[in-house]
């Protein structure tokens, strides 16, 4: 079955049993809305659909290789500004990208007035998140001008606790009342505020969590991330050649893929659409006639099933092993060294364990401060025999609900691992058997994703 615009809607009524009118959140990321140009073909989607009715949008992203996206020349204005150096220069340029749009475009915003706003604040009490947020702020002020829509700024419905964890419940029931009335809106992604109004802003490519909570607030049919790929793809384009686009793929799968380093949606993105079973369409803004990728509750029976989904990795990690001789007869001598971890405010991402030994994974840097402490306190609270530290390590997942019931997919892996010389330094699997992860050194790493996709490629 080819997947095309009209069958992901009949797909995404047939999940949500609607037969009334369809409403599409779309996103649109950094790139999609760089220049005016760009923003032509976002407003272009757009309009060929009188569905598409509320959009969510990210900051002017990179034109081409080595441009400077505008969140990251926001982020240095404020650094400039907190450090108590000359912002102006780059408050500037940012001012010029936001003036080139305007023009393009013809529409009729006040850049100037915008920019006068932000130096003021710059120079009274210049605050992180704020400056951040301005990005898309002002981008979707200029595309609600351009088509005619409202601008709904997030921040007065997005909310955070006061300390900023997302507060699902307000949000979800401020925003549906405010769009409740509004065919069609523009949304700002990334920021929200904190419960006495200042802005707070979610991490890196939060947009996408953005598009994902209006379109649970607003009982979309189907959330539509329009981006610069086809799709998600079965590996990293940059690593491995020409992988092939999924076409369907769980919340779960997408989940793995996505927290593993398969950067191309926010790897919070599928929380808030999730529990309504809203379908993620991930889509191209350079080419929307491509189907993209559909992120779906459960694959469709009709749909060819795959055994294994992706392969996504990434670097950075270091590994605590802790030996302890009788360890096995210490009743919860795991609880007590994650627990120690824990308490340090160390998240640990893999825990393999073995007959007197443990190792915990941990990323780098969040470990790297607290390192001596977490040390220390292993070693007065547990008196281990030996305790071996590592850096430099890398994981690597395979993903894939077709595993379950497939046998061999795991030799399949090692052995190519072993074929290319690499050596294996962790193996975990979930007990889900959604996937099955590998550590190895940083410096295999791009060696072991190719040999990896290369040895599974026939199971895709
Ligand atoms: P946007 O600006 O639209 O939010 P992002 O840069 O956040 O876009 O995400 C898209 C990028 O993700 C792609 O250009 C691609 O380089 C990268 N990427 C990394 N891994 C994958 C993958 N497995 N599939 C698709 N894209 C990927
Ligand atoms: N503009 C923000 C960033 O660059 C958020 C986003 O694009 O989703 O991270
Ligand atoms: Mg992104």
């Amino acid at each position: 079955m080819t997947l095309t615009g009209e069958h992901a809607r009949q797909y995404a009524n047939t999940l949500k049993g609607n037969t009334y009118m369809n409403k599409i959140v779309v996103k649109f990321g950094g790139s999609s809305l760089a220049s005016a140009s760009q923003i032509r073909k976002a407003v272009d989607i757009i309009r060929a659909d009188p569905d598409r009715r509320y959009v969510v949008c990210s900051a002017p992203g990179k034109r081409s290789g080595d441009d400077i996206k505008v969140t990251d020349l926001l982020y240095a204005c404020y650094d400039k500004a907190a450090a108590g150096d000359d912002f102006a220069p780059v408050l500037e340029q940012i001012r010029v990208r936001f003036a080139q749009i305007v023009e393009e475009l013809g529409v009729s915003f006040d850049v100037d007035g915008e920019i006068e706003v932000m130096r003021a604040h710059l120079q009274a009490k210049p605050d992180r998140d704020y400056m951040a947020s301005r990005g898309e702020y002002l981008n979707s002020k200029i595309i609600a001008a351009y088509l005619g829509f409202p601008f709904v700024d997030a921040a007065d419905y997005v909310t955070f606790y006061a300390d900023g964890a997302y507060n699902a419940q307000e949000t979800t029931h401020k925003l549906s009342a405010a769009l409740a009335d509004k065919d069609y809106a523009v949304v700002p992604g990334f920021y929200g505020a904190l419960p006495n109004g200042d802005i707070h802003t979610f991490s890196r490519g939060g947009s996408d969590l953005t598009g994902s909570i209006v379109a649970l607030a607003v009982g979309a049919s189907l959330y539509e991330n329009w981006t610069d790929v086809s799709g998600m793809l079965a590996a990293d384009p940059r690593l491995v050649d020409d992988p092939h686009t999924i076409e369907h793929i769980t919340y779960k799968e997408l989940r793995e893929l996505s927290y593993m380093g398969a950067s191309v949606l926010h790897e919070d993105a599928v929380f808030p659409v999730r529990t309504a079973g809203i379908p993620i369409n991930i889509r191209n803004t350079n080419a929307p006639a491509d189907v993209g990728t559909m992120i779906v509750p459960t694959i469709p029976d009709d749909i060819k099933k795959r055994v294994v989904t992706g392969v996504a990795g990434k670097k950075g990690f270091s590994s605590i092993q802790i030996e302890k001789s009788m360890m096995n007869a210490q009743s919860g001598f795991l609880v007590r060294v994650l627990d120690i971890i824990a308490a340090h405010g160390v998240p640990f991402e893999h825990c393999p364990t073995g007959i007197d030994t443990i190792s915990v994974i941990v990323e780098t840097e969040a470990f790297r401060n607290r390192r001596e402490a977490i040390l220390r306190e292993i070693h007065e609270r547990l008196h281990p025999d030996m305790v071996i530290l590592e850096n430099g390590l890398a994981m690597i997942a395979v993903v894939g609900q077709g595993m379950v019931s497939y046998k061999g997919v795991a030799a399949k892996i090692f052995g190519a691992v072993a074929d290319a010389g690499i050596n294996i330094r962790m193996i975990d699997q979930g007990s889900s058997e959604l996937n099955i992860i590998i550590g190895v050194e940083e410096a295999d790493y791009e060696k072991a994703i190719r040999s990896i996709y290369k040895a599974v490629e026939k199971l895709m």
